[in-house]
């Protein structure tokens, strides 16, 4: 009785151990999903698991900071075994120098001990797996990816609180609590340039996506391209469509054939570097400087700003009541400020040029400020100025004329099935 119920233990053991391991390391294939897919797979899941069930096999992983061959002389594979396995490891799929900490990697052996096993399995990912067996010749790795399957869903919902709020409601029954948060995040990068998640946002504001929904080995479920988006923003409509060009990788543009890429990003601080309990419910308790004209974002201590545009920098360091105070200096007659900073990004000082997006400097709460949050400012012409209204009327540039007639057609289809079809699981057209 004693014995069999220390098996099941070991069984039930072995299998949190396979869900762990499923679950663990959350990349992405390199590949295509869809050349994963037919690639093919010689296992399921459920052979898979039945075989852990049969006699089952050890399962170790990896400690941080420790070699293959450490874990190998762990476990007491014996030493010649052990460099085998490396050598053959190495040759197959292993970057010896690269492995996670964590790894699983099942032995199946043939006696009680595992000093000369047969077969060896790493968890390479959450879709890879390399078996390494022991033949005669020596050892030999084949390495298995297994399948993920992509349907295509609509998510739309109402804004009432902020993004990540309506995504929960409306996206819970399509993707996990962190795919929820990823497809937020995707919208607000699409939309970097037009709309301020954080701030523009208002109750009664709508949304509506066609996203590809990725299901992975073990029912892992992530968010894959989204195909098309829309945002309703008091009663003003906002599309973007993903479009591949023949040249070009694959970008957004809006429903007239611009890009939604433009010289300036609409916030200084990136969307899901702001937590949900930030941001929209944040009222400034600033009122008594006289001076402030601008923007306030609320975020952690340390959160990284970035440059909304390219820029040389005009000044960095102390300015009174703004703390530490970045300014930047862009074409057009535009600058931008950034103010009660904890300090500036490593090689910011006047003179230096920086890119779009580019981190300069990081949130903080000194000089006047009653909090940890970023003072924004937007100067046109040298006066401050809304920035929701000076960056609202820089567009992106239009599609290339050559590419224009089948982003038409495809924009159409897409805009039309997002329009037409109510939240759940789309049947496309032939794509
Ligand atoms: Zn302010």
């Amino acid at each position: 009785m004693k014995k069999r119920s220390a098996r099941a233990t070991m069984y039930l053991t072995v299998a949190l151990l396979f869900l762990v391991a499923v679950r663990y390391t959350p990349e992405l294939p390199d590949t295509p999903a869809a050349d994963v897919l037919q690639q093919g797979t010689k296992h399921s899941i459920s052979e898979f698991v039945d075989s852990v069930v049969a006699p089952p096999p050890r399962v170790e992983t990896l400690n941080r900071g420790e070699t293959l061959i450490g874990l190998f002389k762990r476990v007491g594979i014996g030493d010649q075994a052990a460099s085998e396995i490396v050598r053959a490891a190495s040759a197959s799929a292993i970057d010896a120098r690269y492995l996670k900490a964590g790894m699983p990697v099942e032995f199946t052996t043939a006696d009680s001990t595992l000093e000369n096993p047969k077969e060896l399995t790493f968890h390479l990912g959450v879709d890879r797996l390399l078996h390494m067996r022991r033949t005669a010749s020596g050892w030999s790795g084949v390495e298995e990816r297994l399948p993920w399957t992509i349907d295509t869903v609509v998510v739309g919902g109402t804004i009432h609180a902020n993004l990540y709020q309506a995504m929960d409601s409306s996206a819970a029954r399509y993707f996990p609590a962190h795919g929820k948060d990823e497809l937020a995040w995707a919208l607000a990068d699409i939309f970097e340039y037009r709309v301020d998640m954080s701030r523009e946002l208002q109750d009664g504001d709508e949304f509506k996506t066609i996203v590809e929904r990725m299901v992975g080995p073990g029912g892992v479920t992530r968010v894959g391209k989204v195909l098309a988006a829309s945002f309703s923003l008091s009663g003003s409509n906002i599309s973007a469509v993903r479009f591949e060009g023949r040249n070009a990788s694959p970008q957004y543009y809006d429903a007239t054939g611009r890009s939604m890429r433009a010289a300036f990003l609409r916030a200084p601080l990136e969307f899901r570097r702001i937590s949900s309990t930030f941001g929209t419910r944040y009222h400034p308790i600033l009122g008594r400087w006289k001076a402030h004209r601008g923007t306030d974002y609320a975020a952690a201590p340390g959160t990284p700003v970035r440059a909304i545009g390219d820029a040389v920098v005009v000044r960095a360091g102390w300015s009174g009541g703004y703390g530490n105070l970045l300014e930047l200096r862009h074409r057009n007659g535009y600058v931008t400020r950034y103010g009660h900073l904890r300090g500036f990004a490593k090689g910011i000082r006047p003179g230096v040029r920086v890119n779009i997006a580019q981190t300069v400097a990081y949130v903080g709460t000194t000089g006047l400020s009653t909090g940890p949050h970023l003072h924004f400012e937007v100067l046109v012409g040298g006066v401050q100025r809304d920035s929701r209204m000076a960056l609202k009327s820089i567009a992106g540039e239009p599609i290339a004329r050559g590419e224009r007639a089948i982003f038409e057609q495809r924009s159409a289809q897409l805009l039309a099935s997002l329009n037409s079809s109510a939240s759940g699981v789309l049947r496309l057209a032939a794509r």
